[in-house]
C-alpha cells in the first residue's frame, strides 16, 4: 500500500534553491518537507569537475542567514567547499530533507496539489519546484554528431584533464564552463577551443559580484518600465578566474569559430578542411528540469513556465525557484536565490492565510 503524507508546502529539490526556500518557510512557521533526488546534500555541486571554481568570492556566494566561510588559501571557492557549506546549512537550520526521493509528477487534486514520488506521495497546499538545470544537459543539433567515433561528453560528465592527457580534444562553448574546461585541458592535451562567436572575457577585476548587481539592475529597470540595461549579457560572458586568466595570458585560450559538421574521426571546418579529434566536450548549457510538472500543462514558449516573480501564472499554488533569470534576477546563483526564495515563501504564506 502506498502512503500519502500531508504538509502545507512541498519543496521539490534540495540544492541551494530548495534550501533557501526552506530557510524562509521555516522563518514563517510553515509546515513543509523538501524532497531531493540525490542521496547526499549539495545538489549539482556534488557532480562538478574537480577544478571548478566559483566565479565570486565566498562572501558573495552566501545563502540567506549564514555567510559562506572563506576557503583557506582560495579567493574563489571550489565545488567541494560549496557542498560542505550546503551540508552545514541544512543541518544548522534543521531543514526537513527526505533523500533520496524523486518526484515523478505534480497533479491537481481539488484544493490540494498531489506530489507523486518513487517512495510514496504527498498532498500539499502549495509546491515550490527547485530542481535546477544540471539534470538536463543541452546538446546542439550539429550534423554528423552520431557519426563521430571518438568520445563525446557534456560538461556534466567532465571530471579531470588527466582523462584526456596527450589527446586531441575539442571543447565547444564560449561560456564560463567552456572557458574553465578549456583552461583545464590546455596544458596536458592538444586543445582546440570552439565558440559560436569570439569569446568575451570580462575585465580581470570583474567577477560574479558585478554580474549579480547587473542582473538586479536589469530586473529593476524592466519592472519600472525603463529601458533594458542589457544586464549580465552587456558585460561579457567569461569571468577571468585565475586559471582562465593564466591560460589566456599564456596564449593557450585562442578560440576558433564553430566547425560545420562532425565525421567519423573528427570535425570539418567551414573551408572544408578536416581535423581529427579523440574527444569532443560539449559545454553548451542546460535546460530547466521540469518534467515532473508536465501533468499541470503549464509550459509556455522556450520550454519555460510563464511566471509572475516566482509564481506560475496559471497555477498560483506553484512557485519556481532557481533555473534562471526568468524566476528572479540571478536566482540561479547562490547569492541571488535568497530574495526570490523569500518572496515565494511570503506569497505562499499569504495564499494559505487567505484560504484559511
Ligand atoms: P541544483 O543544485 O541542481 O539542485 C536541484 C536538486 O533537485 C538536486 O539535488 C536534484 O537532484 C534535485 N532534483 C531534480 N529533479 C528532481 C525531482 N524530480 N525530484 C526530486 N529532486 C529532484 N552559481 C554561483 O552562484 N556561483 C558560481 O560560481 C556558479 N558556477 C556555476 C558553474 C557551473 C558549471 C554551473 C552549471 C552552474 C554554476 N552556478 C554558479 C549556477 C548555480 O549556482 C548552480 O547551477 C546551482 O547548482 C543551482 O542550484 P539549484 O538548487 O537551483 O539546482
Amino acid at each position: 500500500m502506498t502512503s500519502i503524507e500531508h504538509t502545507q508546502v512541498v519543496v521539490i529539490g534540495g540544492g541551494q534553491a530548495g534550501l533557501a526556500a526552506g530557510y524562509h518557510l521555516r522563518r514563517l512557521g510553515l509546515d513543509f518537507v523538501i524532497l531531493d533526488a540525490q542521496a547526499e546534500p549539495g545538489g549539482a555541486w556534488q557532480h562538478a569537475w574537480n577544478s571548478l571554481r566559483l566565479f565570486s568570492p565566498a562572501a558573495y556566494s552566501s545563502l540567506p542567514g549564514r555567510p559562506m566561510p572563506v576557503q583557506t588559501g582560495e579567493t574563489y571557492p571550489d565545488a567541494s567547499h560549496v557542498v560542505g557549506y550546503l551540508t552545514e546549512f541544512e543541518r544548522r537550520y534543521e531543514l526537513p530533507l527526505r533523500r533520496p526521493v524523486r518526484v515523478s509528477g505534480v497533479h491537481r487534486d481539488g484544493r490540494l496539489l498531489h506530489v507523486e514520488t518513487d517512495s510514496g506521495s504527498w498532498q500539499a497546499r502549495a509546491v515550490i519546484s527547485a530542481t535546477g538545470t544540471w539534470w538536463r544537459p543541452f546538446l546542439p543539433a550539429v550534423p554528423g554528431r552520431s557519426d563521430f567515433r571518438g568520445r563525446q561528453l557534456h560538461t556534466v560528465e567532465y571530471r579531470s584533464p588527466h582523462d584526456f592527457a596527450g589527446q586531441k580534444v575539442i571543447v565547444v562553448g564560449g561560456g564560463n564552463s567552456g572557458a574553465q574546461i578549456a583552461a583545464d585541458l590546455a596544458y596536458e592535451s592538444e586543445l582546440t577551443w570552439v565558440t559560436q562567436r569570439p569569446p568575451r572575457f570580462l575585465a580581470d577585476d570583474i567577477d560574479g559580484r558585478v554580474l549579480f548587481d547587473s542582473a538586479t539592475a536589469r530586473r529593476r529597470a524592466l519592472d519600472e518600465g525603463s529601458a533594458d540595461t542589457g544586464g549580465v549579457a552587456s558585460l561579457g560572458d567569461i569571468v577571468a578566474i585565475p586559471p582562465v586568466h593564466d591560460a589566456r595570458d599564456a596564449g593557450l585560450l585562442k578560440a576558433s569559430p564553430m566547425f560545420v559538421r562532425l565525421e567519423r574521426d573528427g570535425v570539418v571546418w567551414a573551408d572544408g578542411t578536416m581535423m581529427s579529434a579523440d574527444a569532443v566536450i560539449w559545454c553548451t548549457g542546460f535546460r530547466p528540469a521540469l518534467s515532473h510538472l508536465a501533468p499541470l500543462c503549464l509550459r509556455g514558449p522556450r520550454g519555460h513556465i510563464p511566471t509572475a516573480g516566482t509564481r506560475a501564472v496559471a497555477e498560483p499554488r506553484l512557485h519556481l525557484l532557481g533555473y534562471g533569470d526568468w524566476t528572479g534576477p540571478a536566482s540561479a546563483t547562490l547569492i541571488g536565490v535568497g530574495r526570490p526564495a523569500r518572496d515565494a515563501a511570503r506569497e505562499i504564506a499569504e495564499l494559505l492565510r487567505a484560504e484559511g
